[in-house]
């Protein structure tokens, strides 16, 4: 039976990848690098089986990419999907090399026609889509999506693997805004109509309420340093899939918007009623971002 494995370095940010993966058919396995727990949650999201390489201890997930590479190679898989975050790409290339597939990133739509599996994805930073036919073993790197609710419990497999190359000296914490961009279900994101860096709080007190993280355009993390360089959605930043994108002072041009196409539903706060936002949301309330945030997150709280 042919497969579709995914490959999963550190947080589960399954749900597309395997959504995707039942599009293509075949038997669905997960490749996990990361702890027991993220193994377990893994296999509640709809997979056939899990391969865990164990308990990483103090080695880098980086350090298991050779020996996944392997276990990946000898699967056999035509396909496989892996997240687009730093670790996740670091798995997807160490496959691509060892079993000689292809590899694509920037991968938007999968699908099955007369057969063959065919793939849209970005080109020429996100302004053309392109279609391609796989004709061969092919890695494919795309949105990973939010982890789906808990399902029945699929097999891990166990494969203890010796790590390679590195390991960790020592950690620091670093500043970072909240939580976990790419498995929140809901992001407020703001941009330059938020005039303050203290105002940043008005946009985290909706995101605590909506129980998600914060994001932002990229000019508050490079233009300014509102939010740190990993907050930002766009073309040459994050690519969020939430189910809910909230945007509020962002004018909307193409090189952000990329990078949140993958929400379900995208709500725009702006005070301009001809921003562009306006043609690419959902919804959208013509308003002033200091008015509109803190009266959704008085609203919630009640
Ligand atoms: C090669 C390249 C790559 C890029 N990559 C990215 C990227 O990855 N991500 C990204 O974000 N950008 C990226 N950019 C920049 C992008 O083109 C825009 O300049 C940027 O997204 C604009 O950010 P903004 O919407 O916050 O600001 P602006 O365009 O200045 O918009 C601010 C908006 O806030 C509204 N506003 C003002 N006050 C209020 C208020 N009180 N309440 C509500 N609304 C208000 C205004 O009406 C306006 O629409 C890139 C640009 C280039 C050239």
């Amino acid at each position: 039976m042919s497969s579709t494995w995914i490959v999963v370095a550190g947080d589960p940010t399954v749900g597309t990848l395997v959504e995707t993966g039942r599009t293509i058919g075949g038997e669905l396995v997960a490749l996990v690098l990361g702890p027991r727990s993220t193994a377990q949650r893994v296999a509640c999201a709809g997979v056939d089986r899990v391969v865990w390489l164990g308990e990483p201890g103090s080695a880098p997930l980086e350090a298991f990419a050779g020996a996944a590479a392997d276990l990946v190679a000898a699967g056999r898989p035509q396909v496989v999907l892996a997240a687009d975050r730093a670790a996740d790409r670091v798995l997807a290339g160490a496959v691509a090399a060892r079993t000689g597939a292809a590899a694509l990133g920037g991968v938007r739509q999968v699908e099955t026609v007369d057969g063959v599996v065919q793939v849209v994805r970005d080109a020429l930073g996100g302004i053309v889509r392109e279609r391609l036919a796989l004709t061969g073993p092919t890695v494919l790197v795309l949105d990973g999506g939010a982890l789906p609710d808990e399902g029945v419990p699929a097999p891990v497999e166990e494969v203890a693997v010796t790590p390679a190359g590195v390991r960790v000296v020592e950690e620091h914490p670093a500043a970072v805004g909240g939580p976990d961009l790419h498995s929140a279900h809901r992001v407020v994101a703001v941009g330059r109509g938020l005039r303050e860096r203290g105002d940043v709080a008005i946009a985290e007190a909706l995101a605590v309420a909506l129980d998600g993280a914060t994001a932002c355009s990229r000019p508050m993390a490079e233009g300014v340093d509102f939010f740190p360089r990993d907050r930002y959605v766009g073309v040459s930043g994050q690519r969020v899939t939430p189910d809910l994108y909230l945007a509020a002072g962002i004018s909307g041009q193409v090189q952000h918007m990329v990078g949140a196409r993958g929400a379900r539903i995208v709500v725009a706060i702006n005070t301009d009623k001809d921003a562009p936002i306006f043609r690419e949301c959902d919804y959208g309330v013509v308003g002033d971002l200091y008015e509109v945030l803190p009266a959704l997150t008085e609203a919630l709280g009640r």
